[in-house]
């Protein structure tokens, strides 16, 4: 596999989406264009931009043109363009907010910090090393899975 993506800010929605998946996705905030690919280039990663006029001659890495507006349909397109492997063990390995690894944690370290409703009935949580925000299997799962389901996205 590769260093993960890069997307120009356009396609914030649809980085959240591939960490979502368990790929690690940065999201470049400047404009699209040289810097990114030098960062992309550094980094190994695959740049997914809106900007038709991105590809650089110079640039060696792989840019994939994202045309769709739709985030669904965006995800799609990049899920079946790179054959992208999509496993129960990947998912939900990132964190959405900050694109760091997400650390399990004992549920006693974390009943002051979710919904006693949340504490009483799951069991499994994990933690991002760099937020501290706390993640854990919910309604937010499920909502995830029929999303991927209605793109006919398949879990492997
Ligand atoms: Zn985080």
């Amino acid at each position: 596999m590769t260093g993960g993506f890069i997307t120009d800010a356009s396609l914030a929605g649809l980085a959240r989406w591939l960490r979502l998946l368990g790929y690690n996705t940065v999201v470049y905030p400047g404009a699209a264009g040289r810097p990114m690919l030098c960062r992309a280039a550094r980094e190994g990663r695959i740049v997914l931009t809106r900007r038709r006029d991105l590809p650089d001659r110079q640039f060696s890495g792989r840019v994939e043109l994202v045309p769709e507006q739709d985030v669904g349909r965006q995800l799609h397109h990049v899920v079946a363009g790179l054959a992208l492997e999509i496993s129960p063990q990947r998912m939900f390995s990132i964190c959405l907010s900050c694109n760091c690894t997400l650390t399990p944690v004992g549920r006693e370290e974390v009943r002051d910090r979710v919904p006693a409703y949340v504490f009483e009935t799951c069991g499994s949580y994990n933690r991002c090393d760099c937020c501290g925000k706390i993640f854990w299997q919910g309604t937010h799962v499920l909502r995830a899975l029929q999303f991927l389901e209605n793109q006919n996205i398949k879990i492997k």
